[in-house]
């Protein structure tokens, strides 16, 4: 649009004025509404063109202001009558804006620190779009979060506070009905973010956050000094009227923009078993030392994390065994929950990773039923929690050798109740507390040639300390295996031979 286009004051614009579109036309009359002075008193301060839109109009902020230049808007706000002023009012695009600090007037630093400035939202939109495509993310539909410097907020007020000082008496100012900095820019970019995304906007798992930082605190002006601060914040106690030069902290760079894309965390469940005696649960480190070979948590999660290109895992288990008891029988229940995941893998690459697990040639662990379950987590650790009876196998030593009427004596308890103090070994990580446990019944299996030993099967509540059970734990546990066979007893192996629901 040439100068000699620019139209008069209460001109409807029209072709001729290069106002081709509704909007155009809608953004020119508003810019012909707002109050002249107060106008031009802001664009003097430094405040930028869709910061007075913000901040003077009584129109709702509008998503026309994204397609308009700066510089269009500029001419559309300068008064009509002052040629001069006009043509010698700084060009806009030089001035970084005392309060959304370029936000508002798409323009920031990027990661080499050089300059980025878009004329309008759907531009804007495009090179946001470019920097999240970067992350890698699949995803159908987003969140858009935006953060701003406290300056934007610090600097807002006391253009408000100007605002108010000098108007207020007419009764427009009304800063509880100013749309925010962020606000504002999500009104301008969202439905282009939209389109140039392909996806929907809602309050979906997956976000995009927009992070505007000041450029630096280094920079030319941008540090406020104590003292600084104390007379802005003075001035702003008493409503000075006056704007004078400290009543703001100046900025002459853009912010840096930096944008992170999250998505919320992903869950896949599983059983699984553990075939070896030297491999922990989870990952076990002692003052730099790794306790035993590997770990449940890692063989697992340490195949299911690469294929959803995530940050990291947690890994969740319905229970815990030790280090040197194996876990058979139907598996344990567990849930791997992957953080910030750029895509989900397909039923048919989580059985490949099953497989992968299952064929590794240690055989250190196993796994089945590995799925998806997306968010909804808490269903499968409820059945975590209505874990109900485990059973086990484990190979007893006795002080003497067995005999037939110990093996009677132990089939024959049924339902026994047993007192269980926290054991000595675990005292470091749980409260000392005394459980009352059910040991639901046992079986005693005879081992050919060695009468000092002997199989006993056993199915307990969940939570039963079993090593304890048979040794008796110093006096800590009783009953105990011990106190039945009334001599020493001890666990040389244990195997976890089946977990059963409560419901099941
Ligand atoms: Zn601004």
């Amino acid at each position: 649009m040439s100068d000699e286009a620019k139209p008069s004051p209460g001109d409807s614009p029209g072709l001729s004025n290069g106002l081709v579109s509704d909007s155009d036309r809608r953004v020119y009359q508003a810019a012909r509404s707002l109050h002249p002075s107060a106008v031009k008193d802001l664009l003097s301060l430094g405040v930028c063109e869709r910061c007075v839109f913000r901040l003077v109009s009584v129109e709702p902020f509008d998503f026309d202001l994204s397609s308009v230049s700066a510089s269009t808007l500029r001419r559309w706000l300068d008064s009509g009558d002052d040629e001069e002023a006009a043509a010698s009012s700084e060009p806009s695009c030089s001035r970084v804006c005392i309060v959304c600090l370029g936000v508002l007037q798409f323009v920031f630093s990027d990661a080499r620190q050089t300059m980025v400035r878009s004329d309008c939202g759907s531009d804007y939109a495009a090179r946001i779009t470019d920097l999240v495509k970067q992350e890698g993310h699949e995803f159908d539909s987003f969140g858009l979060e935006v953060s701003v410097p406290s300056t934007v907020m610090e600097n807002e007020s006391s253009v408000l506070l100007y605002l108010k000082g000098k108007y207020n008496s007419e009764g427009w100012v009304q800063s509880e009905k100013i749309i925010s900095v962020k606000d504002a820019l999500k009104v301008l970019v969202l439905e282009s973010l939209k389109a140039s995304l392909g996806a929907k906007s809602d309050s979906s798992s997956f976000h995009i956050r927009l992070t505007y930082s000041k450029a630096s605190d280094g920079a030319q002006g941008a540090s406020e000094t104590t003292h600084e601060r104390k007379k802005r914040k003075t001035d702003e106690e008493n409503g000075s009227t006056c704007m004078s030069e400290n009543s703001f902290q100046k900025v002459y760079e853009p912010c840096s923009l930096s944008v992170h894309c999250n998505k919320m965390p992903i869950f896949f469940s599983g059983r699984y078993f553990k075939y070896s005696r030297n491999v922990s649960q989870t990952r076990w480190i002692i003052d730099d030392e790794r306790m035993g070979e590997a770990s449940v948590e890692e063989l697992i999660g340490g195949n299911i994390l690469p294929a959803c290109l995530g940050d990291s895992y947690k890994f969740h288990a319905a229970g815990r065994e030790d280090i040197d008891v194996r876990m058979l029988g139907s598996g344990r229940p567990f849930l791997i929950e992957v953080q910030n995941a750029r895509k989900c893998p397909s039923q048919q690459s989580l059985t490949e990773i099953e497989e992968k697990i299952n064929n590794s040639e240690k055989k250190l662990v196993g796994v089945k039923d590995l799925k998806f379950i997306g968010s909804q987590c808490w269903a499968m650790m409820r059945e975590g929690e209505a874990e109900k009876q485990k059973q086990y196998a484990a190979l007893v030593w006795m002080a003497r050798p067995l005999e037939e009427k110990d093996i009677d004596s132990i089939s024959s308890l049924k339902e026994l109740k047993i007192l269980q103090k926290t054991p000595v070994r675990v005292l470091h990580r749980r409260s000392p507390l005394e459980r009352e446990r059910t040991i639901h019944w046992m079986k005693v299996e005879k081992m050919k040639g060695s009468s000092n030993y002997f199989l006993l099967h056993l199915c307990t509540q969940a939570g039963t300390y079993i090593k304890e059970f048979v040794h008796g734990d110093l006096g800590r546990t009783s009953p105990s295996m011990g106190s039945i066979l009334g001599c020493r007893a001890e666990i040389i192996q244990l195997d976890v031979t089946d977990v059963k629901m409560g419901d099941s």
